[in-house]
């Protein structure tokens, strides 16, 4: 088995929604669409970052971690399913936010971290390599304490979550006989699509990943892309045989003025999906990745069995 060898810990006992999205579909001009609903999940609330987390947290039990360290913005995801993850586990988590202090109007996020009394710290309006410093001092601190501190945010461990979840994909496709030609989803910092790309690469060639930004431009994606390409063949010992930009369509024209900030033509996305088929989006991933399927849809790109991946991120909404 391909993950035979890895620490891993189960976070999610069964497969996530497959679902088809025709009366959305048909105002698209995408009829054979379905949704791949990582939004909805038992734990926190979900998101594609508990794929992510159980060989993160895997390695974290393995190295007989007793405090879990996780770094982001008060509105992170990441953080969020983390100090979710770790309450399940009985794991010690401490957040650290790039940020001056407790957010004036907390979002979503933040208040189902203050529900769950995680331990927070903030270490300035700093960017993330200061941040990622930040971390490292913590954890040395804690070491000198005798403490085993773990740091979530390996992205080839992370993107081992999405090589899993392309195995459960087709295995559903197959089941609902969806036959599968595109898939949309969200390009960011790396570990999720390039974890699916590998993953369809390696058990289904043919199907073309379309990559929509929603952080970098395509010259900074490609090169983290392949970085994490090839630490996932080192990692599981196997090569799709074909590199990440075979059957990879990356998308840059729907980022708009940059991460998080939303376009007019992702809120319009947004609501047609929600007033079609009463299923909610974020505005910083998932609603921009719609303005992209969106457009395919009207040059008829997305003709045939096409699904888009909903990552979760919902809690923002909020606040
Ligand atoms: C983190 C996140 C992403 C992006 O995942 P990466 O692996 O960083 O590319 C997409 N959607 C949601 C909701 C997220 O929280």
């Amino acid at each position: 088995m391909l993950f035979s060898h890895i620490p891993r810990v189960r976070l999610l006992d069964d497969p996530t929604p497959l679902e088809p999205a025709r009366r959305y579909g048909q105002q698209i001009g995408c009829p054979g669409l379905w949704l791949k609903r990582d939004d909805v999940m038992p734990l926190g609330l979900g998101g594609n970052k508990v794929r992510s987390l159980e060989f993160w947290l895997g390695e974290a039990l393995e190295q007989q971690a007793d405090v879990v360290l996780v770094a982001g913005l008060p509105p992170s995801n990441l953080c969020r399913l983390t100090a979710a993850a770790c309450c399940k586990l009985g794991l010690r988590c401490i957040v650290v936010h790039n940020a001056s202090g407790p957010e004036e109007r907390p979002g979503g996020n933040s208040r189902l971290n203050d529900l769950m009394g995680v331990e927070r710290l903030y270490c300035g309006p700093v960017d993330e390599w200061k941040r990622a410093e930040f971390v490292e001092e913590t954890a040395r601190e804690l070491r000198a304490q005798g403490h085993k501190p773990y740091i979530v945010g390996d992205p080839v461990t992370g993107a081992l979550g999405y090589v899993a979840a392309a195995g459960e994909l087709l295995q559903q496709a197959e089941q609902k006989q969806l036959d599968l030609g595109h898939v949309f989803i969200s390009a960011s910092a790396g570990p999720t699509e390039t974890g699916l790309l590998f993953g369809l690469h390696l058990f289904s060639p043919d199907v073309v990943l379309h990559l929509v930004s929603v952080e970098y431009e395509e010259r900074v994606f490609w090169p983290i892309c392949q970085r994490i390409y090839q630490g996932l063949a080192e990692k599981l010992g196997v090569s799709p045989g074909i590199g990440p930009r075979e059957n990879a369509r990356f998308d840059g024209g729907f980022l708009g003025e940059g991460y998080a900030k939303p376009t007019p033509e992702c809120v319009q996305a947004m609501e047609r999906l929600a007033r079609a088929e009463g299923v909610f989006v974020d505005t910083t991933y998932n609603a921009k990745v719609l303005a992209g399927l969106e457009d395919a849809g009207r040059r008829g790109i997305a003709e045939g069995g096409t699904l888009f991946w909903h990552t979760g991120g919902v809690p923002s909404l909020f606040g």
